[in-house]
């Protein structure tokens, strides 16, 4: 049985406070939650205290990032030894935002992938194609490009610790949710790629998670589908009542 999992991408949002308040409602509304793993994303500034917060609950906290250097001179960058040492647990990698906005290529996500698996932290390594591409049917190439690039150098045994998200770049922030049909052709997809370099029961383990306007009035449908084990949630994780709604989909 795959874990399900709901994880917030908070992205640059909140201030300390607000953050803090943030996840103290996210800590109440979702004690009642289960069965399923609910991880939050703060920003860096507030990964420790976010740790503090969450140490006597269920609930996992995340970086939306991390450098793919040991440590050194590189201004103004996180390691994931830093991180490890605040109390992250896992570290969403990939992002479509920064890939966009900080060119960050497939292989440079590998080498932050060795790094956070190196350090203990569980990433969430995103894939996923532009409108463009899904217009032109090359989004079945996109993604299988992507993850052979980021999965480059990866064993068995670290490809088993890593948590996939599929994210077309379309639906991102746009209201536009993939429906559950293409969601899961692509889930599927991604399972299939990770068992012809992995085999079967590594890629039948291997929870795939649904982002993109992902909110409580479409999780369930989304959710249903056999590849689908839960959602990165980036709008609707800033408000605890809808990400909590989204956890209660399933
Ligand atoms: C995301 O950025 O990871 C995301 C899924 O955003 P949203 O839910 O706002 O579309």
């Amino acid at each position: 049985m795959r874990e399900k999992i709901v994880a917030g991408n908070w992205k640059m949002n909140k201030n300390f406070p607000e953050g803090i308040d943030l996840i103290k409602e996210i800590i109440v509304k979702g004690a009642s939650v289960n069965n399923v793993k609910i991880i939050v994303s703060p920003p860096y500034l507030f990964q420790h205290e976010a740790f503090n917060l969450l140490k006597n609950t269920t609930i996992g906290l995340a970086a939306q990032n991390c450098s793919e250097q040991e440590n050194g001179a590189y201004t103004g960058e996180v390691s994931a030894q830093m991180l490890k040492s605040a109390g992250t647990q896992y570290v969403i990698l990939g992002h479509s935002e920064r890939r966009t906005y900080y060119q960050e290529t497939d292989q440079l996500i590998s080498l932050k992938i060795q790094q956070a698996l190196k350090y203990d932290l569980k990433p969430i390594v995103c894939c996923g194609e532009l409108l463009e591409e899904r217009e032109k049917n090359e989004h079945f190439n996109v993604i299988k490009k992507q993850l052979h690039g980021m999965f480059q150098g990866l064993t068995t045994t670290q490809i088993c610790k890593l948590i996939v998200a599929y994210e077309p770049v379309w639906a991102i922030g746009t209201g536009k949710t993939a429906s559950p049909e293409q969601a899961q052709e692509i889930h599927q997809y991604i399972r299939e790629i990770i068992s012809n370099l992995y085999g079967n029961e590594v890629s039948g383990n291997i929870p795939i998670l649904y982002g993109g306007s992902c909110k409580p009035s479409n999780a369930k449908e989304l959710f249903e589908k056999p590849d689908i084990d839960g959602g990165l949630i980036g709008g609707a994780s800033l408000v605890a009542d809808d990400f909590i709604a989204i956890a209660k989909s399933f």
